[in-house]
């Protein structure tokens, strides 16, 4: 009898897609009848936790991706783009490129992991000149802008258009805006030995913050240990207080603080970096599966309700913490968790064996704020300084799963040690051929 296969799609190659793809691979390896198939838009996973020291040029960029093909063993892995889910034919369509037509792929099992994106809410001046702080791409433009801001105001004259060109701001106070600023004032206060006129008075690093707090999740402690080490690196923190526009030179922030004190206040600056939240991506968004505050709501077993055999997982899903009664926050620590709870349902729906409700217990949480200074909880210890500076460090350097990037990572930490930062800017615009090959025609025809 011709055993048919089953095939297990899994959309999304981040921290839950790939870890789901790597467990399911553990559960069907030598299995004939089980075939897995990974899409995702880059052949790489990114490691986000050290976006902010790409940014910053303490890490080389390529050395915070690790590329999926060498992670993978049995999966069929392709580079696309996921343009539509039809969960009723069982089908995912994928972009394809130019030289590439898109695909459809039929499915048995399907693993939404598609992630998230920078939420602007709405602000449209803000999505068109801000930027962010979520794709390796996102970490390359802001370094060239930083190093382009410290450029234009070393020459410039006109003082309140140095201050405006040195102004940065930060929204946002979570885990990727307070890496960011912390990152960022270092790599400005270490360059400005190359630009003579610029003094460590005319830099201005701000963190804007809607919430009453930064770093939302840690002990009041912590916060205020973060708080205090960030205020006397030279950052200015401002809570409760929210950005309503930006049009590329002066950002409009509002109080919220005070009901009755409704004031604009205008702060000049050249670069506005949004680190305020996130939202699941527009594949899911334009999907026929219902949300919850625009996520995917899933049951006990990750699967989503009316849709047997489809989970969801990471950052694109709802799952509810029963003491808290709040959703998870968005971290990889979660998204692996969730990947190995859905990998193991696909193994008993396909094996006929019990299924695992999802329960999740965080190991703790770290943050770096900067000039070899942090704060961590794990296991229900605190510490903050040094210590928690370099627990981060070797947590997070034990979490990249090859070697090789490791080695690179920590070779990366040990240069910085000893070595200024490199103030390059590498321009990543592609040669505008049509305007050359114009005017060579022209003076082939005057030949
Ligand atoms: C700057 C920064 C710092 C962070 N620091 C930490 C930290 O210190 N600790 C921590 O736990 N978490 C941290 N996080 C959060 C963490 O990165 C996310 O929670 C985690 O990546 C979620 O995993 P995921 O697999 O759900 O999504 P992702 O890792 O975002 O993966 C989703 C994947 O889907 C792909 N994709 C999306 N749409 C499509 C499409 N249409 N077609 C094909 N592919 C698509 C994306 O390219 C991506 O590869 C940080 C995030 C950022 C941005």
């Amino acid at each position: 009898m011709v055993k048919t296969k089953k095939r297990i799609v899994v959309l999304g190659g981040g921290f839950a897609g790939l870890e789901c793809t790597r467990k399911l691979e553990s559960y069907f390896l030598r299995d004939l009848d089980v075939e897995i198939i990974l899409v995702n838009e880059d052949n790489f996973l990114l490691f986000t936790p050290m976006l902010p020291q790409v940014a910053s040029g303490m890490i080389e960029t390529r050395h915070i991706i690790m590329p999926i093909r060498a992670m993978i063993e049995k999966t069929i892995f392709y580079e696309d783009r996921v343009k539509n889910i039809d969960p009723f034919g069982k089908i995912v369509t994928l972009s394809g490129t130019a030289e590439k037509r898109g695909i459809s792929l039929h499915y048995d099992y399907l693993v939404i992991a598609l992630g998230s994106q920078t939420n602007f809410f709405g602000m449209a001046s803000i999505e068109q000149h801000a930027y962010t702080m979520k794709t390796l791409n996102d970490a390359m433009i802001l370094r060239n802008r930083i190093i382009d801001m410290l450029e234009q105001a070393e020459n410039q004259t006109n003082p309140i258009l140095k201050k405006s060109l040195l102004t940065f701001i930060v929204v946002g106070a979570g885990f990727a805006g307070i890496e960011t600023a912390g990152e960022l004032i270092d790599f400005v206060l270490d360059a400005r030995k190359y630009y003579p006129h610029i003094s460590k008075q005319d830099i201005h690093v701000i963190i804007l913050e809607a919430l009453p707090s930064i770093l939302p999740g840690f002990s009041e402690k912590l916060v205020k240990f973060a708080h205090q080490k960030l205020i006397q690196r030279g950052i200015d923190i401002r809570i409760n207080t929210a950005v309503t526009s930006f049009d590329g030179t002066e950002v409009l922030i509002k109080s919220l603080q005070d009901n009755e004190n409704k004031n604009i206040e205008a702060i000049q600056t050249k670069t506005v970096i949004w680190t305020a939240g996130v939202t699941p991506v527009d594949t899911i968004k334009n999907s026929i599966f219902k949300t919850e505050k625009g996520k995917i709501a899933v049951n006990e077993f990750l699967e989503i309700p009316d849709f047997p055999n489809v989970f969801a997982i990471g950052d694109c899903c709802q799952t509810i913490d029963p003491i808290t009664k709040n959703p998870y926050a968005p971290t990889a620590q979660l998204a692996e968790a969730h990947a190995k709870i859905a990998a193991h349902n696909l193994y008993a729906l396909i094996r006929n064996k019990q299924k695992k409700s999802f329960e999740y217990r965080t190991k703790g949480q770290m943050a770096i704020i900067g000039k070899r200074s942090g704060i961590a909880s794990v296991f229900g210890i605190n510490v903050h300084g040094f210590l928690a500076w370099w627990l981060w460090r070797s947590v997070y350097l034990s979490k990249i799963s090859r070697l090789e990037k490791r080695v690179r990572v920590l070779l990366d930490w040990t240069i910085d040690l000893f070595f200024d930062r490199d103030i390059s800017r590498l321009r990543y615009l592609k040669r505008e051929s049509s305007k050359e090959y114009k005017e060579l025609d022209e003076v082939d025809d005057v030949w």
